[in-house]
Parts: C-alpha cells; structure tokens; sequence
C-alpha cells in the first residue's frame, strides 16, 4: 500500500552518535515522545532530518556518519561550533526558550546583549536555511514535511522561498506567549512571517493558538480568524494539537518482571510514608524551589505527617554549562540541606534530591509507587511527565497536583488537583488534601486522568497533525 513520505525536522535528531574510530560511528536511537509518537503512525512512512549533535569537521567522518545514519532513517545536518555556538547555546536557548516561558530576554549588561544578539540572530537564520538545504536535497514531490519546534521559526519560510508547492506544518512544543511578550522581541515581525510561511502551524493548546493570531494581528496588522491568519489572500491555518505519550508503552513495562522487583524494593524501602514525587529537568521554568519550599511549608505546618511522607526529587541536570542553571543548581540544594537539616532524623530525610536522571523502567517503577505527583511548573509547554505519571497508576490511584501554568492543565484539569506554584500557601494546602483525600475521590479523579491519557496518545497527536496538513493544503487548492 501507498505511504505518504514525511519529512520530520528537528533541530536535534533521535540519536545519540559517538564516534569509534576515523569512519565507524556508534549509534544509540533516543526513545523520546516525538519517536515512539512516529513509530506508531502506520500511514507515513518517516524520516528524520536534524544535528547529530555532534561536531563533525572532517569530510570522512561526515561521509560515514551519513552513512550509519541512513541505515536508521536519519539524514544529518551538519553544524560547524560556531553556529552552534550562537544559533543554538546564543538565540534558541538564551533567547528564544525563557521568553517563550515568561522569562522575558536577557538583562544584564543590556549594550552587549544587544549586539550579541544580531549575530546570534544572524546565525539562527543561517542555521534555519542549512536545514532547508538538507530538506530540499532529499524533498520528493507528494512528500510532507513537519517542522518542529522554536528552533526552526525560519524553517517554512526557507522552504516554501525554494518550492512553493511543498506541503509544509510546523510545530511549537514550548508555550507561545502573550504578544505582549512577544513584542519585546526585536526579530518579533521576521519570526512571525518565517513561520507564517507554513501551510498549517500547531501549538499544544487554544490559548498558545490565540496567542500567536494576536501577535500576527497586533504586531504584523493581520486579520486573525477563527481559522488562522490571512496575508493577502493567503490562509496559514493555526490550531491546537495536544501532544500525548504512548501510554501501551508505560502500562507494558510495569509488567516486566525487572520492574516489579524494583516495585517491590521502593515499596520496602519507603513503608510507612507516603510517597511524594518530581521528575524535572533542572529548569527555572520547572519551578523546582517554589515546589520545595511549599513542602516545606507543609512540614512547618503538620508536624504529624513529619515522618509520614517523603519527597523524592529527580533533578535532571540541562545545561550545565549556562551560568543561570549553576545558580539554579546551588539554590536548590541550599534549600534541599536546610529542610533536611531541620526536619531529618537519625533514620529518614524527608527529601531524597538527585542531580541525575533515571532509565525508562527505573522512571516506571518510581511512577508506580508513589502516591502524590508534584509538578510545579512555572510554565511548560505540556508536561509530559504529568502524563507518564497517570499511565503508571491505575492499581495505585495516586494524586497529581498540577500547575495551571503547564499545558496539561487544559486536559488533565479536571483529575488534578490545579495550583497556582507561585502561591506557596495554596500548594502546601493541596498536599493536605491531597494526603488525606479518601479513596472514592482519588478513584475518580484517577479515572478521568486515565480515560484521558490512554485516548490521547502521541500517535493520535501525529496522525492529527499529519491528516489537518494534508487537508489544508487541499482546502487552500479548492480556494484558489
Ligand atoms: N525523563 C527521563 N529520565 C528521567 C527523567 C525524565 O527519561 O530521569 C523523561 C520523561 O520520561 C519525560 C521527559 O523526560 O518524557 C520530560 O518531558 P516533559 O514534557 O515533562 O518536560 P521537558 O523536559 O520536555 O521540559
């Protein structure tokens, strides 16, 4: 049968590739969300453009990484240190990622960021259009490509420069903010236009949609639709395409024997309190202190349940070498001591903090012991451990309590409990309720959650995006 070819760019490739010796490459394939997403479509058959995420100079070693890739379905753009240097560490991750989380732009030393940033601008767009070369080296006609995430804003525009024709989606994995933010941006017009170019643009949920037509109407003058943003006669439809998880893949692995043992030790190791979780990146937009210190607050005002709970904390360290994450990093573990400090005992910590990330059934298992999920985020485009988190739950029924501020509030809203993470006060009062909620309640709230994120998954969310696109494209032909 007929497989619809689709090109899905990314700034980074599923792959992790070391190198072995002068023309042999080890390859390892990342099973992130947006992989297992792909694996699942059975309609389209995928290929993957991106960085390999590694520095690769010589010709030889291009020509046989190329080579090891293709085996994986992966095409690999190659970027020289410098471009990574200000198209990735410069504009996407000091630039483009906290002001898409509220975090506004970089403040101090106000003259050289402002020069920095025209360079580091410049590079963004030259780095945007050595993925285009890639894309249209290897673009056959009927082919769709779906660009991914903050990265790639001028992705579309490059693309469609070259071949008007081709079918082009991109899509925003982070929040997009109010066009009052938006607007600080001094690229604010070029960006907008760059992703305008596309055919179809998708963001996680309605609100990010509608922020994205006010940013076109307000800053570019264009007439924003319920449908999308018109340009001279041109429709680009813009809508909300929530991500999910492959939840078969989290409710399979409590199955596996290796799992259940380890079960069964964190059971043993944690009887008599309750089990408390965070699984974060160490971010500032996790809101990792801000989740702390209302657990604090919670011991500071219930010393019963002083040696009845514990929180686990898994920090995965990002970024480590940003300046800001060190801060971060210190902060943390200044407040993690002073808590263990005040409340251990000679037996038991109530925070057990790790600077370290854990594999797939380490995560399962950790999921499936613990009784309150704590996810503070100050903003998240989604949060998909909120997600894996129910998927691992049905025998234990847990609570999440969720921040308003993560995307999934909007689809996990009515099972979790919601918190403002900013209001300490509000969050140390959702641990009570959540510890003693009785076990009717967590059950339906668990249901809701349940029926949610095992409808929902990322294959459905690719297939979506992939028909809408497809769509569309007829659709603007018909009107035409
Ligand atoms: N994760 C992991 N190992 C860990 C902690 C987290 O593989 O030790 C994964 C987790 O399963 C989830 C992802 O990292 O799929 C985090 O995604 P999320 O959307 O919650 O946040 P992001 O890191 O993308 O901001």
């Amino acid at each position: 049968p007929f497989r619809q070819r689709l090109l899905v760019v990314a700034n980074r490739l599923p792959v992790s590739a070391v190198r072995r010796s002068e023309e042999s490459w080890s390859l390892e394939i990342s099973a992130g969300g947006l992989v297992s997403a792909l694996l699942g479509v059975k309609d389209f058959e995928a290929r993957w453009i991106g960085w390999a995420g590694v520095n690769v100079p010589d010709v030889a070693g291009q020509r046989a990484l190329t080579k090891a890739l293709a085996e994986k379905r992966c095409i690999p753009v190659f970027l020289d240190e410098d471009i990574v240097h200000q198209y990735y560490n410069g504009y996407c991750n000091n630039i483009l990622w906290p002001l898409f989380h509220y975090l506004g732009l970089p403040q101090e030393d106000r003259l050289a960021t402002t020069r920095s940033f025209q360079s580091q601008f410049a590079a963004y767009i030259k780095a945007n259009q050595m993925f285009a070369d890639v894309v249209n080296q290897h673009y056959e006609e009927g082919d769709v490509v779906w660009c991914h995430d903050y990265h790639l804003m001028f992705l579309p525009q490059c693309l469609k420069k070259h071949n008007s024709q081709m079918k082009v989606g991109w899509f925003l994995h982070t929040p997009f903010p109010s066009s009052e933010i938006h607007r600080t941006l001094p690229s604010r017009s070029e960006l907008l236009h760059a992703v305008l170019a596309a055919d179809l643009v998708g963001f996680h949920t309605y609100d990010y949609a509608r922020h994205f037509v006010s940013a076109c109407t307000r800053i570019l003058g264009l007439e924003g639709t319920p449908e999308g943003v018109e340009d001279q006669g041109k429709l680009t439809r813009v809508a909300a395409f929530p991500i999910g998880i492959d939840s078969e893949r989290f409710i399979r692995a409590l199955e596996v024997p290796q799992v259940q043992e380890h079960i069964r030790e964190l059971k043993e190791r944690f009887a008599g309190r309750k089990v408390m979780l965070g699984v974060d990146r160490l971010d500032m937009i996790k809101g990792i202190p801000q989740k702390i210190l209302a657990f604090e607050k919670f011991l500071e005002e219930h010393p019963t349940w002083r040696d009845k709970v514990v929180l686990v904390q898994i920090a995965v360290p990002t970024r480590t070498d940003v300046p800001e994450y060190q801060k971060l990093t210190s902060q943390v573990h200044e407040i993690v001591g002073r808590i263990n400090g005040r409340f251990g005992t000679l037996s038991a910590v109530p925070i057990h903090h790790l600077d370290r990330s854990l594999d797939f059934h380490g995560l399962c298992a950790l999921y499936a012991v613990t009784d309150i999920a704590l996810v503070t985020s100050l903003r998240d485009g989604m949060n998909l451990v909120s997600y894996e988190f129910v998927a691992c739950q049905d025998s234990k029924k847990g609570v999440l309590i969720l921040s308003e501020f993560a995307g999934a509030a909007q689809s996990l809203g009515a099972g979790a409990i919601l918190v403002n993470p900013w209001n300490i006060t509000e969050v140390a009062a959702s641990i009570e309720q959540a510890l003693t909620m009785s076990a009717e309640e967590r059950e339906k709230r668990h249901r809701h959650n349940f029926g949610h994120v095992t409808t929902h998954t990322a294959q459905e969310w690719a297939e979506t995006f992939v028909s809408e696109l497809n769509d569309t494209v007829v659709e603007a032909q018909l009107r035409i």
